[in-house]
């Protein structure tokens, strides 16, 4: 089965193709790590994590790069403002670096709770100053650079089609109002390569550079990193989908510049969460994190559960009755399973009608091949869970296919041990039932459920589950 994204690059849906047979070479945008990660951002390596497992499930083998920005992005994409590690390390009181290994620390983390694959490679930009600073070389004997006052600038009228992948007019780029104005480039939409004699005197994290003693820009760590790691043919790069104007734009101009020739050959973009009508923005001050969401509750495959919702090219409205619901919808699922397991151990399976689970999964591949229709796929599978056609051994294996997908760790859920002491009350209370005592017995259920454990009076005894 063929594989079809959309890129953003033509704006159309594609057949996805590789440059080498059966290896696909995936470069995401990392974190800059200066402040714990909000879930809107989170939401983007989410999708990049579907988009990382579907090629897996399809039989790639996948080379995954992403880097950790800890120098040179200010706080405008553009060059304006401050650097953001530096703001944060004189707010912290801390040093820079300190700064951003424990923000690295911290998203990783968060990653790893949300059972993201770990990328096959992750490089951070302080560790590949001397990389960057041979791509600017290049990038100046090459004519694509210039040097000013110890600043260099890329210089987009150079650059045939700079504006191919955002698709704005160059004037309506330069009339941005929130870049500050500076006079030495040539235009006004040219981008810093490498800072040496600006304005940020109390840069901490500097290097030599035959420019001056400084530190790179933001968009090219990227095109550094990628091409080494990658070569300078890469199969599909992501992000957000507000990199698409400025820093992704700028990447395409460096790399293609660099190497003659169209190095990326899909675009992809995972589109905004939106909080109470605000984009979810660190600067506004008003976001959430994966800390936020468990201090309320919620587990992180709450939050995987509900992102896997909404296709990942259409805005997420983000509020806690969705949350809730996703997180009811998860446990109802994860306790169906434990019911199948311990009905595969109690009988022989049942029987299925021939061809159904087949029909089912050839439903799930179609969606993912589709341009990683998520959506579809659940409610395909909330489908063959309600089946009473299919034997609880198919259910199980479909929960399987499809997890290596959806990587909620279905299948692991096992039923949680209870405490001696509650076990106790359960057998005390069948007791009474025998007895008839119902009393007293409502009186004991009342206790074990206010501990989070809900009861089912079944034929072979009392079985439990967990509140949600
Ligand atoms: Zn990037």
């Amino acid at each position: 089965m063929k594989l079809f994204f959309y890129n953003t690059l033509t704006r159309k849906i594609e057949e996805f193709r590789v440059k080498t047979s059966k290896i696909a070479k995936l470069y995401t945008c990392g974190p800059t790590v200066y402040h714990y990660a909000h879930i809107g951002n989170l939401r983007t390596y989410i999708f990049e994590d579907l988009l990382r497992r579907t090629l897996q499930v399809f039989g790639y083998k996948v080379i995954h790069v992403m880097n950790i920005t800890d120098v040179g992005h200010l706080e405008s994409d553009e060059d304006s403002g401050d650097d953001k590690i530096i703001l944060s390390a004189l707010r912290e009181k801390k040093t820079p670096l300190d700064i951003a290994r424990y923000y690295e620390n911290f998203f990783l983390k968060d990653c790893n709770s949300l059972n993201l694959l770990k990328p096959t490679i992750i490089c951070r930009a302080s560790e590949h100053i001397e990389e960057i600073q041979y791509m600017i070389h290049q990038l100046i004997d090459k004519n694509y650079a210039y040097i000013i006052d110890g600043n260099v600038y890329f210089d987009v009228a150079r650059f045939n089609n700079y504006s191919q992948l955002s698709r704005a007019k160059l004037h309506d780029l330069s009339s941005n109002s929130r870049v500050d104005f500076d006079h030495r480039k040539k235009n006004q939409k040219d981008f810093v390569l490498w800072f040496s004699n600006s304005k940020f005197q109390n840069q901490i994290m500097r290097w030599d550079s035959p420019w001056g003693r400084g530190f790179p820009g933001w968009h090219i760590e990227c095109s550094a990193m990628a091409t080494k790691y990658l070569g300078e043919y890469i199969d599909i790069h992501c992000g957000g989908v507000d990199h698409i104007p400025v820093h992704h734009t700028n990447e395409i101009a460096q790399s293609d510049a660099c190497f003659n020739h169209q190095c990326v050959n899909f675009w992809m973009h995972g589109e905004f969460l939106i909080l109470d009508k605000n984009k979810m923005s660190k600067s506004k001050n008003n976001f959430l994190t994966l800390t936020n969401l468990k201090e309320y509750g919620f587990d992180p495959a709450h939050y995987r559960y509900l992102c896997l919702g909404t296709h990942y090219r259409s805005q997420m409205l983000f509020n806690f009755e969705s949350l809730k619901m996703a997180k009811s919808t998860l446990e109802s699922l994860k306790n169906r399973i434990i019911d199948w397991k311990s009905e595969l151990k109690n009988k022989n399976a049942d029987k299925s009608i021939a061809g159904k689970k087949k029909e089912y999964l050839n439903r799930f591949y179609a969606a993912l091949s589709y341009d990683l229709n998520i959506p579809t796929i659940l409610s395909v599978l909330w489908e063959f869970v309600k089946d009473g056609e299919i034997s609880v051994n198919d259910k199980l294996s479909l929960i399987n296919e499809f997890d290596l997908i959806l990587g909620l760790g279905l299948t692991e859920h096992i039923k949680p041990e209870l405490s001696e002491y509650l076990i106790q009350l359960i057998k005390k209370r069948e007791e009474l039932r025998k007895q008839k005592k119902w009393n007293c017995s409502d009186k004991i259920r009342q206790e074990i459920e206010n501990s989070g454990v809900m009861l089912k009076d079944t034929e072979n005894g009392t079985d439990w589950y967990l509140k949600y």
